[in-house]
């Protein structure tokens, strides 16, 4: 068993402590501020400064705990979740989380990966196959029909939260757990993030949130482009069922389609493939 030690102000040892949530609290040992428990370190934290780390992860868990921002991307194995489609009036919204190990990094490099907003779709469409064979990750598709009724009653950004908790959940099965790195793309702010979750079965604690975190993490970055092959999938879909080609984004040629569409396919139809909430409905349809 690896022991790693630590001296830390009082100040560190607090703002350590928020980064443990997801680990399990023991009973305060003497002359200690707290002790957390993980399956692979246990972490003491004494009122003299010194912080232990004890157990098989002692040492990348050192690491990451005390690393700022910054370095945290340099650390693997790294989880990380985005999603795609909330922009798009057609089509559904996809969330995916993924882990990424050390080995698989350089894979990613080679493959250029990165913010799949920054990639074109033709080379999404090559490399997701390999992405979705070589990384453990979990996607959810939330289709049309159920997004709008579940949009009737919870926000956009709730959806997305309880979204991306799901993902996380179902990859903390897939891979017997998750890595001490955990990354979402920010867009709530992390305590909005576990108000919308409250009542959530299980929770997902002991995340990093980030803005265009896509760039910087690429289990972010690998997560986003599971998201949008599995996005361009599901339009692809949709394009063969109606024979009708959907345009993606939210602008003018999404209302000239919604017109086409109800012409040809009847109101009723519509609920099935968009996110009826947009201003386009309205500003299509003159309602
Ligand atoms: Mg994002």
């Amino acid at each position: 068993m690896s022991v790693y030690t630590k001296t830390m102000t009082a100040q560190q040892i607090k703002e350590l402590e928020k980064k443990l949530v997801r680990f399990e609290k023991r009973k305060t040992p003497p002359y200690a501020y707290y002790q957390y428990k993980s399956s692979e370190c246990v972490i003491t934290a004494y009122t003299s400064g010194k912080v232990v780390f004890q157990g098989e992860g002692a040492r990348s868990y050192a690491d990451i705990t005390s690393a700022c921002d910054d370095k945290i991307a340099e650390y693997f194995p790294q989880a990380g979740s985005d999603e795609v489609g909330t922009g798009d009036y057609f089509g559904p919204v996809v969330v995916c989380a993924c882990l990424v190990n050390p080995a698989d990094a350089s894979f990613l490099q080679e493959l250029h990966v990165t913010d799949s907003k920054a990639m074109k779709d033709e080379v999404i469409r090559q490399i997701g196959p390999s992405l979705c064979k070589r990384l453990t990750h979990s996607i959810l598709i939330l289709n049309n029909a159920d997004y709008n009724r579940v949009h009737e009653s919870d926000n956009m950004v709730s959806i997305k939260c309880k979204l991306h908790n799901q993902a996380y959940v179902h990859l903390k099965r897939k891979a017997n757990g998750l890595p001490a790195s955990i990354i979402i793309d920010q867009f709530v702010q992390e305590k909005s993030y576990y108000r919308y979750l409250s009542g959530q079965p299980e929770i997902i604690h002991g995340i990093h949130f980030e803005t265009k975190a896509e760039g910087k993490y690429l289990a972010v970055a690998a997560a986003s482009v599971i998201a949008r092959y599995a996005f361009l999938h599901a339009c692809d879909k949709m394009q063969q069922d109606y024979d009708f080609v959907f345009p993606k984004g939210a602008g003018k040629q999404v209302d000239a389609a919604i017109i086409r569409f109800v012409e040809q396919f009847g109101k009723e139809e519509l609920p099935k493939v968009a996110k009826l909430h947009f201003a386009n409905t309205k500003k299509a349809l003159s309602l």
